[in-house]
């Protein structure tokens, strides 16, 4: 476990990704701890993988 990961950081985006199956645009953390999945058509977006998301769908835009 890293230090970082202790202390609560204004870190965490919204990021915009975009479905590769239907395009549809689902927004979502960049640091979920869940399964998120198209708004569209249920695609897996994000998957938790050991702590660290990771993201299977595109990333189109990251909202500050
Ligand atoms: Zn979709």
């Amino acid at each position: 476990m890293r230090v970082s990961e202790l202390i609560p950081r204004p870190k965490s985006k919204f990021i915009v990704v975009e479905c590769p199956d239907c395009g549809g645009e689902t927004t979502t953390f960049n640091k979920a701890s869940i399964t998120v999945k198209c708004l569209f058509c249920g695609r897996e977006l994000v998957k938790p993988t050991g702590g660290k998301a990771e993201i299977t769908g595109k990333v189109k835009r990251v909202l500050e």
